[in-house]
C-alpha cells in the first residue's frame, strides 16, 4: 500500500447525487478493493501507476468549516472512498471533521462498509442531524470475501448498524450493489428487519473498467448466471430490474419496512 498524506484547502464538494447537497471524501483512494468499485476512475486524476485499492491519499485539512453557510445542508461522507477505512483508524480524518459539525444544525450522511464507525459514537450523540447507513449486497461472507476482499465480514457490519439503531441513531441498511442472482434481499430483509427501520437499493451498474472483472467473476463462480448477465449487460435489458424493484416494494409493504431505490441513478435528478 503507498501512503500519501498532504495538506488540502478545501474538503467540501457541491454534488449532483440524490443524497446530499455536499460530498467530503477524506481520502483519495480506497483500501476496501471492492471488485465492482466505480470509483476506480478516480485514477485518471492521480499520477497512480498503483491499481485501484494499492494507494491512498490522506487529505488534512486544517480550516475552518463555514457552519452558518451550510445551516441545513446535508454533506455526505463519502461518494470515492470509504471514509472509515482501515487507515481511518490510524489518521483520523473523518474523526476530526465530523467533530466540527457537532452542536451544530447541517446534516450528515455517512455510509460505510466498515464497523470502525462505531468509533465515533461519542461525536456522533452531538451531531443532531447525523444518519448512518451500512452497505451489504449478500449475508454469505465468502460472497462478500471475494467482492470486497479487503471490507469488514458481514457480521461485524450487521452488529455495527444494530448496535448504532440500539443507541437510537437514525440508521439504514443499504443493499448496494444488487447483483442479479445473488444477492438474495428477501433474505436479507428478513434477517436485518430488526436491525435498522430503513432499506435502500440500488442495482448493479457495470460501466466502468471493473466490468470486465466482474464478468469474469461471474463465469469463473456463478456459470449458471452467465446467460441472465448477458441479457441484462451485453443486451442492455431493464425488464430483470424493473421486474426486481416492483418485487422489492410488494415484499416490503408486506413487511411493513420503510424502503427506497435508487436504481437505474444514472436517470436521477435533482
Ligand atoms: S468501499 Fe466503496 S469506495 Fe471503497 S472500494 Fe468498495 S465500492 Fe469502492
Amino acid at each position: 500500500m503507498t501512503i500519501t498524506e498532504y495538506d488540502v484547502k478545501t474538503i467540501l464538494t457541491k454534488t449532483r447525487i440524490p443524497a446530499g447537497d455536499y460530498v467530503i471524501n477524506p481520502y483519495i483512494g480506497c483500501p476496501h478493493k471492492c471488485i465492482y468499485c466505480y470509483a476506480d476512475f478516480m485514477r485518471r486524476f492521480t499520477q497512480h501507476k498503483e491499481k485501484w485499492g494499492d494507494f491512498l491519499e490522506v487529505k488534512r485539512y486544517n480550516q475552518r468549516f463555514n457552519i452558518p453557510a451550510l445551516r441545513h445542508k446535508k454533506i455526505v461522507f463519502s461518494s470515492v472512498t470509504d471514509a472509515y477505512n482501515p487507515y481511518e483508524r490510524t489518521f483520523c480524518v473523518t474523526r476530526g471533521l465530523l467533530r466540527q459539525f457537532m452542536h451544530t444544525e447541517v446534516k450528515i450522511e455517512i455510509l460505510t462498509k466498515s464497523d470502525l464507525v462505531l468509533r465515533d459514537r461519542d461525536i456522533f450523540k452531538y451531531i443532531p442531524n447525523i444518519r448512518i447507513g451500512i452497505s451489504l449486497n449478500t449475508l454469505d461472507d465468502s460472497i462478500r470475501k471475494a467482492l470486497e476482499p479487503h471490507a469488514p465480514s458481514v457480521n461485524r457490519r450487521l452488529n455495527a448498524i444494530k448496535l448504532l439503531h440500539d443507541e437510537g441513531l437514525d440508521t439504514y441498511i443499504f443493499l448496494s450493489p444488487i447483483f442479479p442472482g445473488i444477492t438474495d434481499f428477501k433474505e436479507i430483509l428478513r434477517t436485518c428487519k430488526t436491525y435498522t427501520n430503513q432499506f435502500y437499493f440500488e442495482n448493479l451498474n457495470l460501466r466502468g473498467a471493473f466490468r470486465p472483472i466482474v464478468l469474469q467473476y461471474i463465469r469463473d463462480n456463478h456459470k449458471a448466471l452467465v446467460s441472465l448477465y448477458d441479457e441484462i449487460y451485453k443486451y442492455n435489458t431493464i425488464e430483470y430490474w424493473q421486474i426486481m424493484e416492483k418485487e422489492i416494494g410488494v415484499f416490503c409493504r408486506e413487511q411493513n419496512i420503510q424502503w427506497g431505490s435508487y436504481f437505474y441513478h444514472e436517470k436521477i435528478r435533482k
